[in-house]
């Protein structure tokens, strides 16, 4: 942070439980001194029992808004006064926009990941077909981010109810444009393959999804969520088996550009993504995890 706290400072945050591994700060301070703005950004640590508390906290003092991460996004919508779309269809908000004491929650996974892959060089996702790895929060937001695109999506995860489950809800939104295959079993030809599960993360680098067979074949490109570290096992060997691919480091920066946007009612256009990707890209891989993979 280059600029002074001073009586006119405005706090915007991150919430988490823990929180202290996020590079939230260090991302959005890079980007507000780079707008120039007056703000700080910090990180709470809030237990979910602490969250309605919280909550009624940002009215109370006033913060600009809140970015908000595990295990806290899908416990905010009740809490809140009003939703937008994205963020009732996905059931969980990231983002917390204090409008004059009116506290609207939205989510920009979904936005920040098809920014991302489209920057990274990803396919075009209209009539196209992908093939997601995990159900979780993270899987969830991107597989409705897909579907509105019009790409057709396969699901796979570890436990197949939960699969299932989000191939559901995708489908009661967009009719029938996802499915759900078994952990490792073929899901036939995809353009586009999503690692939204925390298999590789640090601090357990080695370990990698269990892949259909001949997923490469038709060399799709291939996107794993996980940022730390830089290269997956998985990304490793899709790129050794001459896929294109990306880490989720642009997801991160593109999805904390979007929550500006949406605080300081700037246009995306606007947001210092250079300076916040250069902010976060240092050390990868030396900081403990977010968060241990079951
Ligand atoms: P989550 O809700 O806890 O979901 C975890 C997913 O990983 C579930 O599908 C889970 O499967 C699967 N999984 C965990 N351990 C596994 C194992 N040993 N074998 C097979 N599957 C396993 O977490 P999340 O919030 O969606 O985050 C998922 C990943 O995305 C994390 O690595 C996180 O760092 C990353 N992420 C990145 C960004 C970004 O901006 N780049 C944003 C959000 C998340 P089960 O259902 O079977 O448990």
């Amino acid at each position: 942070m280059t600029q002074a706290i001073t009586g006119q400072t405005r706090v915007v945050g991150v919430w988490g439980h823990p929180v202290g591994h996020s590079r939230s700060p260090v991302m959005h301070n890079a980007a507000l001194a780079a707008l120039g703005l007056d703000w700080v950004y910090a990180a709470f640590d809030v237990p979910p029992a602490r969250l309605a508390e919280a909550v009624m906290g940002v009215r109370g003092l006033g913060l600009v808004g809140v970015n908000v991460t595990v295990p806290l996004k899908e416990l905010l919508p009740p809490l809140l006064d009003t939703l937008s779309d994205e963020a009732r269809r996905i059931g969980a908000v990231n983002t917390i926009v204090n409008q004059d004491g009116v506290l609207h929650g939205d989510s920009t996974d979904g936005g920040g990941f098809l920014r991302a892959l489209a920057e990274a060089g990803g396919p075009g996702l209209a009539g196209r077909r992908a093939l997601l790895l995990g159900a979780g929060g993270s899987a969830r937001a991107v597989a409705f981010a897909l579907a509105g695109q019009g790409c057709e999506i396969v699901v796979a995860n570890r436990t197949a109810h939960k699969a299932h489950a989000l191939a559901d809800a995708v489908n009661g939104c967009f009719g029938g444009r996802a499915s759900a295959a078994g952990w490792g079993e073929d899901a036939g030809r995809v353009d586009l393959v999503v690692n939204a599960t925390s298999l590789g993360l640090s601090p357990h680098p080695d370990a990698m999804p269990i892949l259909p067979p001949r997923l490469f074949d038709a060399r799709p490109f291939v996107y794993d969520l996980i940022y730390n570290p830089a290269e997956t096992r998985l990304l490793q060997a899709a790129r050794e088996a001459g896929c294109p691919v990306s880490s989720g480091l642009g997801m991160l920066a593109w999805q904390g550009a979007l929550s500006l946007s949406l605080w300081t009612g700037r246009p995306l256009s606007e947001m210092p993504i250079a300076a916040m990707l250069r902010a976060i890209s240092p050390g990868l891989g030396e900081r403990p995890a977010p968060y241990i993979p079951k």
